[in-house]
């Protein structure tokens, strides 16, 4: 067995709200792998005025994907530092050409998919209601107003923002929808991808983790913590 054969590669998709924020962390806290988000390692750019930070806002500002050639190239580099690591990577590869491009350098051990009803997200992502004036946040879940649509204080109406309303929160599910099928596809087709289901992110990470526990070396466990 060489170097590699100890070492896990492997990716998380989900959509927004999916809880895959909360899901990644929480293999960070229990396996030790290396984080790799493509969105963090563009904001670290845009926040240090990087010749790839300053051309990445400008696709961001337009809500667009940065292309493949920018992403991979910058992918890649950080994962030349990480040769000797386990590593999960968060929001690379989105399209299928990022995903030939890692598979030319890398072979993926596995694709974690969280896989989230619609309604379910759309719920979790339309909860949030402001009130403009004050600034107070509701949600309509964790921390409702005491009447709907009213902020407790004032009696003031409640607005949502922009990207909180039902049709912006839907555009944005439909756009991930179109964008990542074809690379969840790619990796059905080469075996590696594992979707996990459900409606409560705390339901779905036990099985996440009895998962990883099978798949993550020996050498990568951390063997106290509890899930
Ligand atoms: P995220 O934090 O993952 O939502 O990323 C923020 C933004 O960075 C996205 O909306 C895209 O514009 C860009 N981005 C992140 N990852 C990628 C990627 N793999 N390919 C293209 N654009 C990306």
């Amino acid at each position: 067995m060489g170097a590699s054969a100890r070492l896990l590669r492997a990716a998380i998709m989900g959509a927004p709200g999916s809880g895959k924020g909360t899901v990644s962390s929480r293999i960070i806290k229990h396996f030790e792998l290396k984080h790799l988000s493509s969105g963090d390692l563009l904001r670290d750019n845009m926040l240090r005025g990087t010749e790839i930070g300053v051309l990445a806002k400008t696709f961001i500002d337009q809500g667009k994907l940065i292309p493949d050639d920018v992403m991979t190239r910058l992918v890649l580099h950080e994962l030349k530092h990480l040769t000797q690591c386990s590593w999960l990577l968060d929001g690379f590869p989105r399209t299928v050409p990022q995903a030939e491009a890692l598979d030319r350098v890398y072979q993926i051990d596995t694709v974690i998919n969280l896989n989230v009803p619609f309604e379910v997200i759309k719920q979790r992502l339309t909860a949030r209601w402001i009130h403009p004036a004050s600034g107070r946040v509701y949600n309509i879940e964790f921390n409702p107003p005491k009447t709907v649509g009213v902020d407790d204080l004032t009696g003031e109406p409640l607005v949502q923002r922009e990207d909180d309303k039902p049709e912006t929160v839907i555009k944005r599910l439909k756009a991930y929808e179109a964008q990542t099928e074809p690379v969840l596809e790619y990796y059905r087709k080469k075996g590696v991808l594992e979707t996990f289901s459900g409606t409560e992110t705390n339901k779905i990470w036990p099985h996440v983790y009895a998962f990883l526990q099978t798949k993550v070396p020996q050498t990568n466990q951390k063997a106290s913590v509890h899930p």
